[in-house]
């Protein structure tokens, strides 16, 4: 249910945008309609008219609502995002259950964060995607298994090496490598 137009919250929040007001930043977001995007409220790109503009608390709420964050004031990668430890709890997640898909999805769920926000915190982070952080430790976990298949000797990196590289290029015709190579894409699906 839409608020009513003269709600005084509302009205508060108009205000602080009109008035660019940075203290607001992080207490609420606002998108447009019209162009489908979101912004913090001490952002510097041109005002849009009041009736085309919604409230949001926070913004995962405004990417549930299928707004996309404004590329000027960034409100995806707030002050509170750079201190945020989800990229860091993904990252463990990653590590402890690359090779074990079902508990890797359990534990995806219980971070209980719209996924693309997530892969772009991730992204923003270590500068990958979590799919291409998990298909790089996949292929070093298939590259060893390789070598102790093969009763190959680990004490060359050079070994390593070129398993890793057959490796690699027997995962990338296979499904697991089925996510796109975009960057941190808004479409793309947590890692599985
Ligand atoms: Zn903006």
């Amino acid at each position: 249910m839409r608020r009513n137009a003269t709600d005084p919250i509302d009205q508060q929040k108009w205000d602080a945008i009109l008035q660019g007001d940075e203290s607001q930043d992080d207490r609420f977001f606002y998108g447009v309609r019209t162009t489908g995007v979101y912004c913090r409220p001490s952002c510097k790109s041109k005002l849009p008219l009041r009736k085309n503009v919604e409230f949001f608390d926070s913004a995962e709420q405004a990417e549930e609502k299928g707004f996309r964050p404004c590329k000027r004031c960034k409100p995806d990668l707030s002050e509170f995002d750079r201190a945020n430890p989800l990229p860091d709890q993904l990252k463990k997640i990653c590590d402890l259950y690359f090779d074990d898909r079902s508990r890797l999805s359990i534990e995806l769920e219980r971070l209980d964060i719209h996924q693309n926000r997530l892969i772009r915190l991730f992204h923003q982070k270590y500068h990958t995607t979590p799919t291409k952080y998990l298909n790089g430790l996949r292929v070093v976990k298939a590259a060893i298994n390789l070598l102790k298949q093969t009763g190959a000797c680990c004490r060359s990196l050079q070994n390593v090496g070129s398993a890793a590289s057959r490796v690699s290029i027997a995962l990338s015709s296979s499904n697991m490598d089925r996510h796109r190579s975009n960057t941190a894409g808004r479409d793309q699906k947590l890692p599985s």
